[in-house]
């Protein structure tokens, strides 16, 4: 039987559609119908597992995934000891303490004896730990945000993204405790085993990171009197060395290059100043350095 590299992502919910949309990028095609818990990729040996995200790290734990795509917070929460193979930087989101109006915050240490509510007790116990500060966590799975008000708890730990639930249940965030965004993990060692399934991880990868690079640049092609060519080169920068093609009339070259995203404005006010004609811009879909 073709060995296949089993990947657990969450079946629905905040890292779903991100999850499939960096693999479906990578050129793997699949169907997803919403309600099996398998599926196997036509083009490519991997088979999805979806599942809540909270299963993830068990499932990579006990080896049911070889893989998985989970928020670093529920990772971190678990205390399972797994390998961070990559951070994907999308679904980035922080802890952060909130307390009613009124509570007088000074920083973490105003947290001594208080009852904090939170979906995530580890990670902030660990965190007052280490400044020395002891706290009761009341743990609730949900609607962590009014627990201060129903009188359970005197402050909150929880997920902010905009604030505004938090305002309207009379919250104010004082303090980001911790930084998430999802990652991909792996069994401890997995990477350094000699294995097919290792194999097709770092097929994966290649493919992953090969799009990532290209999401940033974008090609740039333009003609140039061939007098500003030393001028351009410093412009474009970065590159070894531009694409220069010649053009009918001997005066002007035409010129090819990468570019990154956020230079781009720059570059491209920098070319037009020196006399650079016809800018072409282009997306480029995937790249490898
Ligand atoms: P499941 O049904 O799979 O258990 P869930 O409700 O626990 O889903 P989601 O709300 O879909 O989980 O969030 C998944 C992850 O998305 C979180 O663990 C976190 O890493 C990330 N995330 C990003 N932004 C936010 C946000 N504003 N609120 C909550 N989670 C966020
Ligand atoms: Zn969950």
């Amino acid at each position: 039987m073709e060995e296949v590299l089993k990947i657990a992502i969450q079946k629905s919910g905040r890292l779903s559609e991100k999850s499939l949309d960096i693999i479906r990028a990578c050129g793997i095609d699949f169907t997803t119908d919403g309600r099996v818990l398998k599926e196997r990729a036509t083009n490519f040996p991997l088979e999805f597992l979806f599942v809540r995200d909270d299963d993830i790290p068990t499932y990579v734990r006990d080896g049911v995934a070889d893989i998985g795509i989970v928020g670093r917070n529920e990772f971190d929460e678990s205390g399972f000891y797994l390998d961070v193979v990559k951070d994907l930087k999308f679904a980035k989101c922080r802890l952060s303490i909130a307390v009613p109006n009124g509570f007088e915050y000074e920083g973490l240490t105003s947290l001594e004896g208080k009852r904090i509510a939170t979906s995530y007790p580890n990670i902030l116990m660990k965190i007052l730990k280490e400044k020395g500060v002891s706290a009761t966590p009341l743990v609730v799975s949900g609607s962590v945000e009014i627990t201060p008000q129903v009188g359970i708890a005197d402050c909150i730990c929880d997920i902010v993204s905009t604030g505004t639930t938090l305002k309207m249940n009379g919250l104010r965030e004082v303090e980001e405790i911790y930084r998430s965004s999802a990652i991909m993990i792996a069994r401890p060692g997995f990477r350094n085993t000699v294995s097919r399934k290792n194999d097709i991880l770092t097929r994966l990868l290649e493919r992953i990171e090969a799009v990532e690079l290209a999401k940033n640049k974008k090609y740039v092609l333009f003609n140039l009197p061939s007098s500003r060519l030393d001028e351009a080169a410093r412009i474009i920068g970065g590159m070894k060395s531009p694409t220069v093609t010649p053009l009918m009339d001997k005066d002007w070259v035409s010129v090819q290059s990468v570019v990154s995203e956020d230079r781009f404005w720059s570059v491209f006010e920098d070319l037009k100043a020196i006399g650079a004609e016809g800018i072409l811009v282009m997306n480029i879909e995937k790249m490898t350095e």
